[in-house]
């Protein structure tokens, strides 16, 4: 079999990521389609080879870029580094086997899984001020007993089923536990990135990562995407010698930015974690945080604080929910923050294709060029009151002191 090296991305052959309902896809780029709705109960290698994904990686090696797949010929239309070619120069770094695997090749069928994002469900430590039932357990028990609010009726409006289905997300269903053992049980995984809720709570999941065999550990990669709230040396001598264990951990600012943030969130144990880490394993860290307008402020100290500190960090954009985007902010309030920033315009912001992320030239000229919404911003204001409800907590303006003169109430 001939296949087109424009086209061909290594995902739909040999990547499986399962959604909070256990839903399956091949990548996270790819919109979620009516017909993943039947893929709960599916194995990888089931799901893996059901008709569209054969026809997607047939497609694909004739040269046919799949509409499925637009985030990365649009990025690859800008001459920009695509998850595709991410993936592809991973598999790749396994040496020539692709080739060999494809000359030898008949039909569009897969029989290996190689690659695959577990995402644990939505059981949680921290409520964060962008997340929802979907993604904690926490805001679950919040949201719950608050079913009268209108951004609690916002999801349930649209899915009334909402908070039964947000129930069943959780590490312990049976659906979750049969998938993560056919992943982990599977000879030829190399890559397995774990994803949250907090995926250092799951234990029976780490118990079955301490208890691979060490011939094959030392030729699979972790990654690990995590609050920051566990030892990660801890975890790093528990979990043993696998060929690479990268933490990315998700933090929105410093000191009471990400206690404010990240509801649970205790800065200087998450600080003592990251730093004790860096020093014993250097280089396996990278920070993850996103743009959005209640840490806005913040985002200089964070950038300062992880170039002090030499750690890779990844910036990606919060769209949605809109209120909580950096169109809730108004412009002399973006103003001050880029003052701040542009300074430090020299420093290098880790880029990861597969996420929306963006340099530091980007990310000024993205804060700049924003539209302020002024009905987001009351909205905005709206859910920061919402946020704070029932939580021990400091009011917004006392933690966020630059948004002061701003805040229209
Ligand atoms: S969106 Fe990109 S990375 Fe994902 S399957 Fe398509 S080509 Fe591959």
């Amino acid at each position: 079999m001939k296949i087109n090296q424009d086209t061909f991305c290594g995902a739909p052959w040999f990547q499986i990521r399962n959604r909070q309902d256990m839903t399956k896809s091949m990548c996270c780029l790819v919109e979620r389609t009516q017909t993943d709705l039947d893929t709960e109960a599916m194995s990888p290698l089931e799901y893996l080879n059901t008709s569209k994904l054969q026809k997607m990686r047939r497609d694909m090696a004739n040269g046919v870029k799949v509409p499925e797949c637009n985030i990365c010929w649009n990025v690859e239309k800008h001459k920009d580094f695509s998850y595709r070619m991410q993936i592809n120069s991973s598999l790749e770094g396994n040496g020539k086997w692709l080739d060999t695997y494809f000359k030898n090749k008949k039909d569009y069928k897969t029989n290996m899984v190689m690659m695959a994002d577990i995402k644990i469900g939505n059981t949680c430590n921290f409520s964060c001020v962008m997340c929802n039932p979907s993604d904690s357990s926490m805001i679950y028990n919040e949201w719950v007993k608050q079913k009268d609010s209108p951004f609690v009726k916002e999801y349930t409006e649209k899915d009334p089923d909402y908070f039964e289905k947000a129930k069943r997300q959780g590490f312990k269903q049976v659906n979750y536990r049969e998938y993560i053992e056919s992943v982990i049980e599977n000879k030829h995984i190399k890559y397995i990135k774990l994803l949250g809720g907090e995926p250092l709570l799951d234990q029976k999941l780490l118990n079955m990562l301490y208890s691979i065999p060490e011939e094959r550990k030392n030729k699979i990669e972790l990654q690990i995407v995590t609050n920051g709230s566990h030892n990660l040396v801890e975890q790093k001598l528990k979990l043993g010698n696998f060929r690479r264990i990268q933490w990315n951990i998700s933090i929105e600012g410093i000191d009471s930015t990400q206690e404010y943030a990240r509801y649970g969130a205790n800065w200087s144990t998450i600080e003592k974690h990251i730093l004790e880490y860096e020093k014993a394993y250097p280089k396996n860290i990278t920070i993850l945080t996103c743009l959005q307008a209640t840490t806005i402020t913040g985002l200089p100290a964070l950038i300062e604080w992880t170039k002090k500190h030499s750690l890779a960090l990844t910036i990606n954009l919060l769209w949605q929910p809109d209120y909580l985007s950096i169109k809730a902010v108004p412009k002399e309030l973006k103003t001050l923050v880029l003052e701040i920033l542009k300074p430090l315009k020299n420093y290098f912001v880790s880029k990861n294709a597969e996420y929306e992320t963006c340099d530091m030239a980007t990310l000024l000229s993205y804060i700049k060029d924003s539209t302020y919404d002024k009905k987001l911003h009351h909205k905005f204001m709206q859910y920061i009151a919402f946020y704070e409800k029932g939580k021990i907590i400091p009011n917004f303006l006392d933690v966020f002191k630059q948004w002061r003169p701003y805040y229209e109430v």
